[in-house]
């Protein structure tokens, strides 16, 4: 046994906190604000605030593991808190403003926040489901225009007071940093806790150059909110590597990300499909309207990226799109679709690949297994569930919930269904609730979804299963075509037919404007099933 070893440094948030007022403090922080100017602030100020806001939370009596809670669009200030938060001990909680009052209700109570800091446009929201959650003892405005009432406290006036410097504490890397709730259609959602060491790693490995490879001259626009898994990431990864960082605030509409784009040089953004779909149709209609040759990569992940957005992007647009997958359960990258150099692929099998989930980042680890927990061969064909384990895998849920998607042997089982090839390369069929089983086979909806927005006319595309007499189930889309354009059922279908087996083509298409989300954006397929799913026993019956 050698008798030399390495320090025990720990791998705590604080760090990149520091190292981003020693190295990057001129960095800019660049926010929207809701009437659409732009605030600017640097790291030294994003530093200096957060000393000043962990003594005002500790003046509240927030101490270590304490729930601190954030009700807020992404900003300057929510960044302080990203930062101030798990670096003070405490614990950030960020709650999604998009959910239902009751299910705001049933996270603040379930993660026991004990104070909740609510943008001022969003007081409505909270004061819906506030009195039903005991354990709130103080509330904190975030907001510019005039005073806050009674029941809460000015941001801005509770740091005014403090000092600006302050001396962290030494925290144990494995102490917890953040709460994050899952975003579950079905049952109650679940807290997954971050902890400083995965966040740590998460971010060195995500600044690799063949992972998301940030760089001190990107300009990093996280259009995911910072409500939804740690906003992949992005706002640690910016402070850790010295990047501009720029806010979107509330402006989430296309033609106001086009425009912030443009306007700051970004580099590099990250959101799920539905927020490109938008953006890709805009700049098709307008091509010139915005100067976007800033633009390295955009990362699209949360839900499949069909094939057509990224060569869209790419082909008419000179856009490079990185596709990722992710859990809430992940931190939450955990797969690249990322073109290994030795693979030396064609055109058409390069986008296929980068249309692919992609495989998994350093330290982290994937297989598919079948129904009796087997793994099953990498062979591009055979469907199981995907289970992954790494330093940013979640080992449990907050108050030992959901205990059947932690095997025994150490993975985490995912729900997506996939089939990964030779190469590694995973692609995600469905997840396990969303599979349609027609006469005992598995349909993919993802494919076909794929498929269906390779159309010119078509927008988006959700495709879900339908009770069937005989089949058991049968897959049915809907779809939303683009504005002034037109496409039948029998187009859509001879659109189909060449590239799959007959049984996979839907028994029908429902033209939709809008189809519905969830609190994150992707879309809703339980509200279609519940909307449309007896569409087929009716008409059998009828
Ligand atoms: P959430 O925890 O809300 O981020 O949801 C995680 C789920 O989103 C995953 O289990 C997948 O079903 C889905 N998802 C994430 N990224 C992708 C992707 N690139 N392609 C397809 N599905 C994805």
């Amino acid at each position: 046994m050698f008798a030399g070893r390495m320090m025990d440094y720990p791998l705590t948030l604080t760090h990149f906190l520091e190292r981003a007022r020693t190295y990057h403090a001129r960095c800019e922080i660049v926010t929207q604000n809701p009437d659409r100017t732009c605030s600017r602030a640097t790291y030294a100020d994003l530093h200096r605030r957060a000393a000043k806001l962990a003594h005002a939370l500790t003046r509240l009596g927030v101490g270590p593991g304490d729930r601190v809670a954030t009700l807020s669009w992404n900003h300057a200030r929510h960044l302080e808190l990203y930062l101030a938060v798990p670096a003070m001990g405490a614990v950030l909680h960020t709650l999604n403003l998009r959910l239902h009052p009751n299910e705001l209700a049933y996270i603040a109570a379930h993660a026991e926040d004990k104070v909740v800091v609510v943008d001022r446009s969003l007081l409505p929201l909270f004061r819906k489901f506030a009195p039903q959650v005991r354990c709130i003892r103080r509330v904190i405005v975030i907001g510019d225009d005039g005073p806050v009432d009674s029941d809460g406290l000015d941001y801005e006036a509770l740091l005014a007071p403090e000092p600006d410097h302050v001396d962290f504490p030494r925290l144990d890397e494995r102490s917890a940093a953040m709460v994050c709730y899952t975003s579950g259609t079905t049952g109650n959602p679940k807290g997954v806790v971050y902890s400083h060491r995965s966040l740590v790693l998460h971010t060195l490995v995500s600044c690799m150059h063949d992972t998301l490879g940030f760089r001190d001259r990107d300009v990093v626009l996280p259009v995911v909110p910072m409500f939804h898994a740690a906003a992949w990431g992005l706002p640690y990864s910016a402070v850790a590597t010295g990047a501009r960082i720029v806010l979107p605030g509330p402006h989430l509409d296309p033609a106001s990300l086009l425009d912030l784009m443009a306007r700051e040089r970004v580099t590099f953004a990250a959101g799920v499909p539905t927020i490109w779909l938008g953006i890709l149709a805009l700049l098709d209609e307008h091509p010139e309207r915005w100067d976007l040759s800033a633009m390295r990569a955009m990362v699209i992940g949360g839900a499949a990226a069909p094939p057509a957005l990224i060569d869209g992007f790419l082909s008419r647009h000179g856009l490079v799109v990185t596709h990722a997958w992710g859990m809430t359960e992940t931190n939450p990258l955990g797969t690249v679709a990322h073109v290994r150099s030795t693979l030396d692929l064609d055109a058409a099998a390069s986008l296929d690949t980068r249309a692919s989930q992609g495989y998994a980042v350093p330290f982290i680890e994937q297989r598919h297994v079948g129904p009796d927990d087997r793994p099953l061969p990498w062979d591009g064909a055979t469907m199981g569930e995907l289970e992954v384990r790494g330093p940013w895998v979640a080992a449990s849920y907050l108050g030992g919930e959901g205990e059947d998607r932690f095997t025994k042997d150490g993975w985490f089982k995912t729900g997506d269904v996939v089939t990964i090839d030779a190469d590694g390369y995973m692609r995600i069929a469905d997840r396990t609730k969303d599979v349609i089983k027609s006469g005992g086979e598995w349909i993919s909806s993802v494919a076909i979804e794929n498929a269906l927005m390779s159309h010119p006319a078509v927008l988006e595309a959700a495709v879900f299963a339908a009770r069937h007499p005989t089949w058991g189930e049968r897959p049915l889309a809907a779809v939303v075509l683009r504005q002034g354009q037109t496409a039948s059922k029998d187009e859509l279908c001879a659109h189909l037919e060449p590239r799959f087996a007959k049984y996979w083509l839907p028994d029908d298409f429902l033209f939709l404007d809008r189809i519905p989300r969830t609190s994150t954006g992707k879309f809703l397929k339980s509200k279609l099933r519940d909307e449309f799913g007896d569409l087929l026993e009716k008409r059998a019956s009828g």
